[in-house]
């Protein structure tokens, strides 16, 4: 148990870094792109004004060509840094968790206040190994359970941050989880297909009925994906209660928010991180919500 937790918290440190690099990489990306495409690199006031051909056009805010980090930037190189004075990390301020409490949650060079993000994501990557073990026993299915678990740690971090669901990690979680269930570890084979399309749909028919109804945009195609993954991962049956679960919690805390004058009410609510939740309560606890109503 001790060894799972120590992996999770050092799988939770690596999704640290993907939580902050994927992003800027992605941008990268997408300008080099449309550079190509029009033969200069957008202006940050062109970003929002053109087509919004995918789910990276949403907000946006530095890293432009020169956003001052090396040409070679992915989600090994360079070493981690503190973005502010560029003190590159020892060793031991890598240490998950302990290396933050330590430095009170700063920069040990400039001060520099460092996001609690960085420890909540590690000790959730350790929660998440500690579960598959309890739930599944040292046996492939808790490593799979661990996986699917750490991914959507990253893509709700991602999803609260940025308000984007990258395909990068979308579109292989869905593969993924077909393959994991060609043994039938979650669900048997054809009910992860079902889901997987199931998934996409219910999602895309919600987001037309209030394009229609409403004029508005409720969500993002990246939600689509993400749900046509957790339906590939845990079987069609298990849609109706992570939809349950995520519309609730998220209505929610949108209210909540709302209330509380940090949002306002028209404004689009990241679905990702309640969709995810709404995924790991059924990976573990499976399906109680059915036995209520039926
Ligand atoms: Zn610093």
């Amino acid at each position: 148990m001790g060894f799972a937790i120590a992996i999770g918290l050092v799988v939770g440190s690596f999704l640290n870094v993907v939580v902050h690099r994927l992003p800027i990489m992605l941008e990268r990306a997408w300008r080099a792109d449309a550079a190509e495409a029009f033969g200069h690199a957008p202006a940050s006031g062109e970003l929002d004004a053109g087509e919004p051909a995918n789910d990276l056009t949403h907000n946006q805010t530095n890293s432009s060509p020169d956003d001052g980090l090396p040409a070679r930037y992915n989600l090994w190189l360079p070493r981690s840094a503190c973005p502010h004075c560029g003190h590159v990390l020892r060793a031991w301020e890598n240490i998950p968790v302990v290396s933050w409490l330590a430095l009170r949650g700063r920069c040990s060079q400039c001060g520099t206040r460092v996001s609690v993000r960085y420890p909540v994501i590690e000790l959730a990557g350790a929660a998440c190994a500690a579960a598959a073990l309890l739930a599944f026993g040292p046996t492939g299915k808790a490593l799979a359970a661990f996986a699917l678990c750490a991914t959507l740690i990253a893509t709700s971090a991602i999803d609260l941050e940025h308000q984007l669901l990258p395909d990068t990690i979308t579109l292989p979680l869905i593969w993924a989880g077909l393959v994991v269930n060609l043994a039938g570890t979650f669900t048997d084979l054809h009910a992860a297909v079902m889901g997987a399309v199931a998934g996409y749909l219910a999602l895309w028919c919600v987001y037309w009925l209030f394009r229609l109804l409403r004029g508005v945009e409720g969500m993002g195609h990246g939600d689509f994906k993400l749900l046509a993954a957790l339906g590939a991962w845990l079987g069609w049956a298990a849609l109706p209660q992570i939809v349950v679960i995520a519309a609730v919690t998220g209505a929610v805390v949108g209210l909540a928010a709302t209330l509380s004058g940090r949002m306002r009410f028209e404004e689009p609510l990241p679905f990702g991180p309640y969709l995810a939740a709404g995924a790991v309560v059924t990976l573990f606890a499976g399906t109680p919500l059915y036995a209520v109503f039926v």
